[in-house]
């Protein structure tokens, strides 16, 4: 078992590796669930997540109130965090993004499947959610507890959702494995793209392929990929089983 300080060091480690694989830029945020209590989460302060120390991350109610925010400014859309953790026990690990590819899929009603085995973790159809059908004209945040619940009812008992206008949301059992899916929820846009520029006849994983790459990605797997990333985000690697 990881302790609580070799959770959090891997929090801002995640922050770092979302950065420089350019799943986040200067916005975009990942959070955990505490590990000793459930009800609680723990996320950066509002900063960029290239910069994320580990003094940044702080800890949340369920309903995103600061337990003790010691002058620290949160983040406003941390509302899809709590939300998705109040909907889903199993969810141990939350991200929220705006990386460039995801955003057609959010507005051109084109449905996002798999294209190739690394991307079965995203799911084999991903959802889409419209803030606009229940919340009409926004600024398009995720600023309370009623659109991150709207926003986790659209998630269901997947692991990824496109945001109409504004990015994707992408949830695990364990934080190494969420990134992993966001990196590679990212690549399937690209190549979904690329694809079906070239034919309109993709052929997609099938559900079952989907299902089977899906429960056969091992934590050796996602540990491989980790440790490169640490490497190249310029952060000590720690070995999990
Ligand atoms: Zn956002």
């Amino acid at each position: 078992m990881s302790t609580l300080a070799e959770l959090i060091e891997d929090l801002v480690t995640a922050n770092r590796i979302l950065a420089t694989q350019g799943i986040v830029d200067s916005f975009g945020h990942v959070s955990i669930r505490h590990p000793d209590n459930p009800k609680r989460y723990l996320l950066s302060r509002s900063r960029a997540p290239e910069r994320v120390e580990t003094g940044d991350i702080m800890e949340f109610t369920l309903e995103g109130d600061p337990v003790d925010a010691k002058g620290r400014k949160p983040y406003l859309e941390r509302f899809i965090h709590g939300a998705a953790y109040e909907m889903r026990p199993d969810v141990m690990s939350c991200i929220h993004n705006h990386s460039p590819g995801v955003i057609p899929f959010g507005i051109t009603g084109r449905k996002m499947k798999p294209v190739m085995h690394m991307c079965a973790t995203i799911g084999h159809e991903v959802p889409i959610w419209d803030q606009h059908k229940k919340f009409g004209d926004t600024d398009l945040l995720v600023t309370s507890m009623a659109m991150g619940r709207d926003l986790a009812k659209t998630l269901g008992k997947g692991r990824t959702s496109l945001m109409r206008g504004h990015g994707a949301v992408v949830v695990g059992a364990e934080l190494r494995a969420t990134v992993y899916t966001a990196v590679y929820l990212e690549l399937n846009a690209k190549l979904q793209m690329q694809a079906e520029s070239m034919s309109k006849k993709v052929k997609f994983l099938t559900k079952g392929e989907t299902q089977k790459v899906a429960a056969t990605t091992s934590m050796a797997n996602i540990n491989r990929a980790w440790e490169n990333w640490c490497r190249k985000a310029d952060r000590p690697f720690r070995d999990i089983q």
